[in-house]
């Protein structure tokens, strides 16, 4: 049996289901990855160039390996017919699936085309989630649409265990086939965003590393503390869970032999919380383009450019705002309480359409996740399944004080703020001008004042948001 394992969001060889099977069932097997062109975005994002840098590290660690593994590039038709013209006696591909969004539309045209054209049998798997978007249902077979009712049945539910894969099999079994090389275009789109530091810590060590430390040093103060950014008390796994570098069932099994305490079962809810916006996103397929819930569908968004712009490069006179936009900007990272405040802010208090949210952090974030990132940005804009009240409007200024209440992190990435002592780091608009010039702070000048009046805002959002529910 010759076979062919076809790596996507599944950049690893340990614990990968569908190269567990490919080795197991096959003589032979080609190991590829294909760049995509429906995928790689002609404009260069930080996301891509972090995703491509984890498939340039797990070449270079099979190389290590005397594996082979190998960059194509093309149209997916073209390339599965051409390894088919190469290699006649191939008869199987074997692929981690694709849930929802394109990856879901692509894995079907191609398990077609192969079955009826090239005489090539399908074989996908569950990988990327814990729990696939259709395992779980109500009683009534019904899907959920709740988180809490969903997380209690998911919690129920055995999980699989991680599954063990020997290099030497791999080594036996692999092949290669002389097409054409791409390692050249993946280095140049890597490339593209190389001050990015995280862009250099990628591969599957990195990442194991980087649980052993998150559950011997973190994991005990994860519920006390993972809403403090400055402390920094999440894990980060989710730039590698995004490419598979690590597989979601090792992270679930370390969690759950860790020491007992509060911080595990919080872990394992936000776990949960991918595996239900997956399965939301595979229920709702236009969910990237159209908000869930009914009654906000008509909502009149302002979309001022300017205020666009302003709350993009971190300068909207909100001290926790612009450091987190900063925090983003510089790391291709955002800590989780402060992507909703971010998101709040836009949309609510700028009424700026969430999609231009979705899409700017589609860009930017190194573990850009459709399914949680849609579903994080509908949340925050009451639009979605189960998210936050439309009338809860986060005031930026109580959050700041409350999770940055010393304002270490905004003197982090605000440094004109940085010399500003007490609360008023919160709200340097009420420096007095005595404060001003013992801070270093010009206001208007070296920062600005703040771009709105979140009372006033808030008023207004909730006003249009009702508007669009009466239209409804
Ligand atoms: P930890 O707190 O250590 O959590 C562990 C893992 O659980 C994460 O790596 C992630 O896989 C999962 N997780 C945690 N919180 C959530 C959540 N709310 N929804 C879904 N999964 C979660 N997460 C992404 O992975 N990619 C995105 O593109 C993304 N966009 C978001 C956009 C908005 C507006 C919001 C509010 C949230 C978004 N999230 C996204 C969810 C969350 O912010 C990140 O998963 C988390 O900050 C990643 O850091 P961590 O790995 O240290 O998280």
């Amino acid at each position: 049996q010759t076979s062919v394992m076809w790596f996507r969001r599944d950049l690893r060889i340990t614990d990968n289901v569908a190269l567990a099977e490919a080795i197991k069932y096959s003589d032979k097997v080609l190991l590829i990855f294909i760049l995509d062109p429906q995928q790689v975005n002609k404009r260069s994002t930080v996301n891509q160039s972090a995703f491509f840098a984890s498939v340039k590290q797990l070449k270079d660690d099979l190389i290590h390996k005397d594996i082979h593994l190998q960059i194509l590039q093309g149209d997916l038709i073209s390339v599965f017919s051409k390894i088919k013209q190469l290699l006649p006696n191939w008869h199987n591909l074997y692929f981690n699936n694709d849930e929802n969004g394109y990856g879901r539309l692509r894995d079907q045209k191609v398990a077609k085309y192969c079955r009826e054209v090239l005489g090539v049998s399908s074989h996908s798997f569950v990988d990327y989630n814990l729990h696939g978007a259709t395992e779980i249902k109500k009683d009534n077979g019904e899907s959920y649409k709740m988180f809490t009712p969903y997380f209690k049945k998911w919690l129920q539910l055995p999980k699989k265990a991680p599954i063990q894969i020997q290099f030497d099999d791999i080594r036996q079994k692999n092949m290669s086939l002389s097409l054409t090389n791409y390692d050249g275009q993946l280095n140049q789109l890597i490339n593209e965003h190389h001050k990015y530091a995280v862009i250099d810590q990628v591969g599957e060590a990195s990442a194991n590393k980087l649980l052993k430390a998150f559950i011997q040093n973190k994991i005990s103060y994860y519920e006390e503390k993972r809403d403090n950014p400055m402390f920094d008390g999440t894990s980060h796994l989710s730039r590698y869970l995004r490419t598979g570098e690590i597989s979601i069932r090792t992270i679930y099994e370390a969690v759950r032999q860790a020491p007992d305490g509060d911080g595990r079962l919080t872990f394992i809810k936000e776990l949960c919380w991918r595996d239900y916006y997956n399965m939301i996103y595979a229920n709702y397929p236009d969910q990237q383009t159209h908000a869930l819930r009914s009654e906000f569908q008509n909502i009149v968004w302002k979309n001022n450019a300017v205020d666009f712009k302003k709350w993009q490069t971190g300068q909207t006179g909100f001290p926790l705002i612009d450091a987190a936009m900063r925090q983003l900007n510089t790391t291709g990272w955002m800590h989780n309480r402060l992507r909703m405040i971010v998101a709040s802010f836009l949309t609510k208090d700028l009424l700026i359409d969430w999609r231009w949210g979705e899409a700017y952090f589609r860009d930017m974030l190194v573990d850009y996740d459709p399914a949680s990132n849609i579903g994080g940005w509908q949340w925050a804009a009451s639009t979605g399944t189960d998210s936050v009240p439309y009338f809860r409007v986060f005031n930026p200024t109580l959050q700041s004080k409350k999770f940055d209440p010393k304002g270490q992190f905004i003197a982090k990435f605000v440094p004109e703020l940085a010399r500003i002592k007490g609360q008023k780091i919160h709200e340097p608009n009420l420096l007095t001008l005595v404060e001003q010039k013992e801070y270093g702070v010009k206001l208007a000048l070296t920062y600005p004042s703040p771009i709105v009046n979140h009372k006033l805002a808030r008023t207004r959002a909730i006003a249009v948001y009702e508007e669009s529910k009466d239209v409804f």
